[in-house]
């Protein structure tokens, strides 16, 4: 990553506490041996290393200061940079995101605390007179194979994905105008109660923080991917069955997009599904800046989510191996 020729995805597990409605409280599966220095975790009996690797006590303050805030000096210099949050549903995607309000500053997540960052790097350029910089944010929503700009005028008809990065960006130039930005597209969202938490949701979440002066646009994405866990578990048939297949298809895409990444192939399937194109021009190197991303697995304590616990770990796993290379060329 340093130097400017390579970048690479970086990679963080985050244990979530125990649900409540589960009962009788058992041992983690999940353990952190006192040797792994905080960047391995043993789950039935193997250990993963990552860059991170979070218990469920650490909090949102630290998880924060490790992972995103060196991303957000990058933004400042002109970097694109992407936070993406993947992981089983009820796993803390969202909480770890900041996608939802809270009144607590230590729930605070990623979304209002990048912004707040921001916000004071833009104020303290304008007071040396460095340059015009200003701050925008959109939010766009992919659902069922179909990208929605969350805050146009017509949030409901889908864009062409290709064109995603001409989606409506409404300026932010207090810590205040995210909320109103924030519930503007929430209340677009489609929200459809599942078995496993009733409040998931289960289309993909990307709102991107703008920063634009007279030399660069460069752009933080927050990404809050739908849940990871399979169709046979979310219990819908019909039509949210094709949503469960096509959010998978969106989740397979990304790890078929790092896999042929880490693998070293020259031609990467971005367009395979909505979410990867749309992604594309994040996780591809576009301009001569690099490209720098996190990637947070979130993961279950609880035994009966163990197979889906594995299935994110893979993930992980296999994205560590992501190294861009700059002579990759998109399909
Ligand atoms: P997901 O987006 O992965 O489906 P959520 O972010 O909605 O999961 O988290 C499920 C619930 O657990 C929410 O009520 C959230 O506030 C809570 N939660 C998740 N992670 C944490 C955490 N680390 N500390 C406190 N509460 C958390
Ligand atoms: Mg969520």
């Amino acid at each position: 990553m340093e130097g400017g020729k390579l970048s690479a995805v970086r990679i963080a597990v985050r244990e979530a506490p125990y649900r409540q409605f589960l009962g009788r409280r058992e041992p983690s599966v999940v353990e952190f041996p006192p040797w792994s220095d905080g960047k391995s975790l043993v789950v039935e009996r193997n250990e993963y290393h990552f860059d991170h690797a979070y218990p469920s006590t650490v909090g949102q303050e630290v998880v924060y200061q490790d992972l995103i805030q060196p991303l957000v000096e990058r933004v400042i210099l002109g970097f694109q940079c992407t936070a993406l949050a993947y992981g089983q549903t009820g796993t803390g995607k969202s909480y770890s995101m900041g996608m939802a309000s809270t009144d607590k500053p230590e729930h605070l997540g990623v979304l209002p605390r990048v912004l707040s960052d921001i916000l004071d790097r833009v104020s303290a350029m304008k007071e040396n007179r460095t340059g015009n910089t200003q701050v925008f944010a959109s939010f766009i929503e992919i659902y069922n194979e179909k990208a929605y700009d969350l805050l146009g005028s017509e949030p409901h008809v889908p864009m062409v994905a290709a064109r995603c990065h001409r989606c409506t960006c409404l300026p932010l130039n207090r810590q205040e105008d995210l909320q109103s930005l924030l519930n503007l597209g929430t209340g677009n969202r489609r929200v459809r109660a599942t078995n496993l938490n009733a409040s998931s949701s289960r289309s993909h979440a990307v709102v991107t923080i703008h920063v634009k002066s007279s030399t660069f646009h460069s752009r933080m994405n927050i990404v809050d991917l739908a849940g990871s866990e399979g169709v046979r578990r979310t219990g819908h048939e019909g039509v949210a069955r094709q949503e469960g297949v096509n959010i998978n298809l969106g989740l397979l895409s990304i790890n078929k997009v790092v896999m042929s990444m880490a693998a070293g192939h020259t031609v990467i399937p971005y367009r395979d599904s909505v979410l990867t194109t749309v992604l594309q021009a994040y996780i591809n190197k576009i301009t001569h800046r690099t490209v720098v991303s996190y990637l947070l697995a979130c993961i279950s304590p609880h035994r009966c989510d163990l197979s889906e616990t594995l299935s994110t770990l893979r993930f992980g796993t296999s994205a560590k191996k992501l190294r861009l290379n700059p002579m990759q060329v998109a399909r």
